[in-house]
This record gives C-alpha cells, sequence and structure tokens, in this order.
C-alpha cells in the first residue's frame, strides 16, 4: 500500500523542522503560509523569529501590523503576512483565540486556500482532507503516470481525487506530509534517485521512461515589465519615505520616493515627466549625488527594472509634503521589500554621516 510505504519511509528521512514536531494548529498554520514558494533554508530562521515574536493567535493579532511587517521583511509574498494578521484577528474576535478545527470554517478564515486548510485540519486533528501542493503533483503524476496539465481545472480536480484516493483516512497528517517531504526530499524535480526508489517497482514514469516530462503545465504567464525610478532623497540628516498602498505589489511596506515608467529611461527624460516635476516642486537645489542603475528584480509574473538616485536637497517643496520624512539613522525601523535592501546594502554606512 502506497500510504504504509510513503510513512514508513516518512519515519526514517524526515527533516528534524521545528513545525514536523507539533500538532498546534498555529504553528501548522503560520509554517504553511510561510514556506509556500520560500525554501526551508531561507524559512527556517524566519520561522523561528516569527515564532518566538508571535508564539500564539493573540500575539500576532494584538501586534502592530508595521511589527508583522517587518517580521516578515525579505521574504516576499506580503500578503501573506497582512493575512495572517487579519486572520489572527478574526480567530480572536469571532472564536475566542482558538483555532477552528472545522474544514470548511478553516477555509473560510482570510489567506488560507484548499492547500493550507487541508494542512492544518489533516496534521492538527488528523482530519481526512488530502493536500495536493507542487511537490504532491510531481509525486503522483510521475508514479500514476498522470499527463493532464496541472495548471488546468481538469488537471487539479483529477490530481485532488487521485491524491485523496491514496490517502490513509486513519494516518492522515502523516500521510500528508509524508508525501509532501518525499516529494520535497526525494522525487525531486531534476534526476531523481528512482532505481533506489521505494516506488521503483510501480511508477509509471519510471516505467515510460518520461520522469522528467512530469508533471506537465499547460501554459506560461506573461511576464510584465515595470521600470522603477527610486529617488532616495537627503535633506540635512532626514529622508523621505513612501508606504505602498493596495491593489499592488508590496502593499504595507515602505520605500523611497518612486515614479514608475512602462519603458526604459534616462535622467533627462525623466526630468521631463508630470510625475518628476509633480515630487520636486517648489524644492530648490537638486543634486545628484549617485546613482544605481539596472539593479533587475524578478517576481512571480513581474520583473522590475530598478534605478537609484540619491539626491541632495536644500529645500524641500511641497511635493514631499505626502512623504514620510524620518532621520536617516532610522531606515532600519521600516521593513522594505528585498528590491530596496539591494540598494541599502549597497550604500550601508554612508547614511547615518
Ligand atoms: S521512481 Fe522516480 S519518479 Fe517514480 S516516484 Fe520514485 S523518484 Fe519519483
Amino acid at each position: 500500500m502506497i500510504s504504509v510505504k510513503l510513512r514508513d519511509w516518512y519515519q526514517k528521512n524526515k527533516r528534524d523542522l521545528p513545525w514536523r514536531k507539533t500538532d498546534d494548529p498555529y504553528i501548522i498554520w503560520i509554517s504553511e503560509i510561510m514556506l509556500q514558494q520560500t525554501r526551508v533554508a531561507q524559512g527556517y530562521d524566519y520561522f523561528l523569529r516569527f515564532t518566538e515574536r508571535f508564539p500564539d493567535v493573540r500575539s500576532l493579532a494584538e501586534a502592530p501590523e508595521d511589527e508583522v511587517m517587518k517580521h516578515w521583511e525579505g521574504l516576499g509574498y506580503y500578503s501573506r503576512a497582512r493575512n495572517l494578521h487579519v486572520t489572527a484577528k478574526r480567530i480572536v474576535e469571532e472564536f475566542g483565540g482558538i483555532f477552528p478545527s472545522d474544514y470548511e470554517t478553516v477555509l473560510s478564515l482570510k489567506g488560507i486556500g484548499e492547500y493550507t486548510a487541508a494542512a492544518i485540519v489533516s496534521i492538527s486533528w488528523n482530519k481526512p482532507y488530502a493536500v495536493v501542493d507542487g511537490n504532491v503533483y510531481r509525486v503522483l503524476s510521475r508514479l500514476f503516470g498522470v499527463e493532464t496539465p496541472i495548471d488546468t481545472g481538469k488537471g487539479k480536480k483529477e490530481f485532488a481525487e487521485l491524491a485523496a484516493h491514496i490517502m490513509d483516512v486513519k494516518h492522515a497528517g502523516e500521510h500528508n506530509q509524508a508525501l509532501m517531504e518525499f516529494g520535497a526530499l526525494y522525487c525531486i524535480p531534476r534526476n531523481p534517485d528512482c532505481e533506489s526508489c521505494i516506488f521503483a517497482d510501480r511508477c509509471l514514469a519510471y516505467a515510460k521512461g518520461n520522469v522528467s516530462q512530469l508533471p506537465v503545465k499547460q501554459g506560461k504567464t506573461k511576464v510584465r515589465h515595470r521600470y522603477f525610478y527610486y529617488f532616495h532623497i537627503l535633506s540635512g540628516r532626514d529622508t523621505f519615505l513612501n508606504r505602498r498602498g493596495k491593489g499592488d505589489i508590496w502593499e504595507g511596506l515602505y520605500e523611497f520616493p518612486l515614479i514608475e515608467t512602462d519603458r526604459k529611461m534616462d535622467f533627462v527624460e525623466i526630468e521631463q515627466t508630470a510625475a518628476f516635476r509633480q515630487l520636486f516642486s517648489g524644492s530648490l537645489h537638486l543634486e545628484i549625488n549617485s546613482t544605481l542603475t539596472d539593479v533587475k528584480h524578478v517576481l512571480s509574473h513581474q520583473i522590475l527594472h530598478a534605478v537609484f538616485f540619491q539626491i541632495r536637497l536644500d529645500c524641500i517643496g511641497e511635493g514631499m509634503e505626502d512623504y514620510l520624512r524620518i532621520p536617516s539613522g532610522n531606515l532600519d525601523d521600516y521593513a522594505f521589500p528585498r528590491l530596496l535592501h539591494i540598494y541599502l546594502e549597497k550604500i550601508k554606512g554612508n547614511l547615518a554621516k
């Protein structure tokens, strides 16, 4: 039976990770959200810092949003951190701080989709909900030779049914973790060691020799190119920040005043834009200190091309009124997206002078 073999493999090979040693739904939830799209090696320290500062739902609910974002800073996918915060508040307000155990209720929480809901209720309460993540798609498509594209409605349905079918409902939580771990550690995307695999005698992809072609994906999502021109403005010992709003990447994070264009421009062209005139209206004695060009930052479905201008201004005009004015030495108190950190790392040491 597949599940028995898997769980046996899991017991011998599972990684020693803090969220594998608990059935606390709060911890499972944080780890699942934090580790989506993030390698365990990268997410591990974040997880420890986050759960040390916010050890339970109540401490997360009561924290200021800026502090939650600061603990997420650098991980990307910032809407996840905001959703964690919103959901923690809801759990406190609506459920008295007790994490709900019913699948449908868990699924109704902001930021929790079918995958995470299944992971939480199966791992915490052993409820028979099968998880299907990228690792599970890979293992199942290969083991059963399924060539239906995983990014189609038909594929999603087929894989969900298959995942439910092979689950041993008496060991739902362990089975789910075993399947995910097997995909993460053994049935890896490139060159898995099929010869020594516990499923070598029954894996259809191995038998057919098409392991590397599975799972199948149908379409490639179009990538959008964006051009960001940042102005790190220094006036005396102060600098200026903007807190990003709703409806775009990095909601709630901070950045320098930004002009975005849909094509590459040089400084002379940018100076002629309405956005530039607006930003520096009323300001005097603009002097460019330094420039960092061609900083490329890849997000899912977007490529950002950034240029940073460090500018000294003697006299600040009304164009800067909407920005937050802070001492340059306090930049560390704010949560920035990784793109800004690339720049800040480069100029480190010059800021507090
Ligand atoms: S035989 Fe290879 S492809 Fe099949 S399950 Fe094992 S590692 Fe994956």
